[in-house]
């Protein structure tokens, strides 16, 4: 659950507009769909282009920018947010560590882009981060909890050694997001998350972002959305305001369902094995206590083979097989299906807002019929 001073800038992001209202305006802010604005003389207004900045983009950001307690930049997807914090602090000669275990698409981008540029990859397990000597990289990638396998490791012990050897820290933090984990306090420089997750929360849209206190950084990232032009659609940037509004209501009911069903999957005969954070049996409890403020909104549940895994996503109720995670809807799916290294019985759960006892009769339900 959001900290106290996670909501303090909760109310502050939701009140932010109010002073600057006068009569007659919209409460929220609206959905302009424009490429040009009036630009005369000297090209000093603060919108002129819509590749630039536009006041729908204007809006999130500024939002956003409260709940991370530092500057912010939008991109159209969590991708393109990778990608340009890895396209504009690596150059050629540069070493950069990623996680082996993380988000398989910013592997794969920066093997086919960055490799071939003269940048060197280097991969390494979440969980060994602890022992990793960072001597000689330029820029150390955090994904914490990873993504599938919910390993974690310490963001703050990592930042401290990574600077000694002079390199930046970027952190993930799409699988915490802004409410239960705050990179930057913990001494990372530069946040990068995807949007389309639980933050937007209503699997309508995707965008991402890259939060960070140092101008440099910021500048850099904006400049390379200018110029290479991917940009987020305004209608998109609108829905994640929309939904950043009921963000921390729907991520507290998303956490404290997930934590409960933990539990009693944990319990359960027909499960052969349960990761999340938040539970007493994590390996790395005593980080997630220190750096997350809950057990997220993911549960890693491994049944006996993968048959009696897809009988439990198909039949339960109130499951919907689908990729992707963060929605309202619970879903999941069985992650050996991408080729990620988990068990084939493993599946990615994605606690929604259902009730949650509803949704706990429905899976116990569903666990009582398996084959
Ligand atoms: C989904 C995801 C991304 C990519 O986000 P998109 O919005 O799909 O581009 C990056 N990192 C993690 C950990 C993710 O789960």
């Amino acid at each position: 659950m959001p900290n106290a001073e996670n909501s303090s800038h909760v109310a502050k992001m939701l009140h932010r507009r109010a002073g600057t209202l006068r009569p007659g305006d919209p409460l929220v802010p609206p959905l302009v769909a424009a490429s040009a604005f009036l630009l005369p003389g000297e090209p000093n207004a603060p919108f002129g282009y819509g590749r630039w900045n536009t006041p729908t983009w204007a809006a999130l950001e500024t939002s956003l920018s409260i709940l991370e307690d530092a500057d912010t930049v939008i991109f159209p997807s969590g991708m393109a947010a990778i990608a340009a914090v890895l396209m504009t602090q690596l150059e050629h000669g540069d070493r950069v560590l990623l996680p082996s275990d993380g988000y398989y698409n910013t592997r794969s981008m920066a093997e086919k882009y960055l490799t071939p540029q003269g940048v060197q990859i280097e991969l390494c397990a979440t969980p060994d981060y602890g022992d990793k000597d960072f001597t000689g990289f330029k820029l150390v990638f955090v994904e914490t909890p990873s993504n599938p396998r919910l390993d974690v490791c310490e963001i703050a012990d990592v930042a401290r050694r990574a600077h000694r050897a002079g390199a930046l820290v970027v952190v993930d933090n799409t699988t915490m997001t802004v409410l239960g984990q705050q990179p930057l306090n913990l001494g990372a420089d530069i946040v990068v998350a995807s949007d389309t997750k639980a933050l937007n929360g209503h699997s309508d849209a995707l965008l991402g972002h890259v939060a960070s206190r140092d101008a440099s950084v910021l500048d850099a990232v904006r400049e390379w959305r200018t110029l290479a032009g991917g940009i987020p659609g305004q209608l998109e940037a609108w829905l994640v305001h929309r939904g950043l509004e009921s963000f921390e209501l729907r991520y507290e009911r998303m956490c404290t369902s997930a934590g409960l069903i933990a539990e009693r999957f944990l319990e359960h005969p027909a499960i052969v094995d349960v990761v999340y954070p938040g539970l007493p049996t994590h390996p790395a409890r005593e980080i997630v206590a220190r750096q997350m403020s809950s057990g997220g909104s993911l549960v890693g549940v491994t049944f006996a083979h993968a048959d009696a895994a897809e009988q439990f996503i198909t039949r339960a109720e109130y499951v919907i097989p689908a990729t992707s995670f963060g929605g309202t809807h619970t879903t999941a799916e069985r992650r050996a299906r991408w080729g990620d290294e988990v068990a084939a019985g493993f599946v990615r759960l994605s606690v929604g807002c259902e009730p949650t006892e509803v949704l706990w009769q429905d899976f116990a339900a569903t666990l009582q019929e398996l084959s």
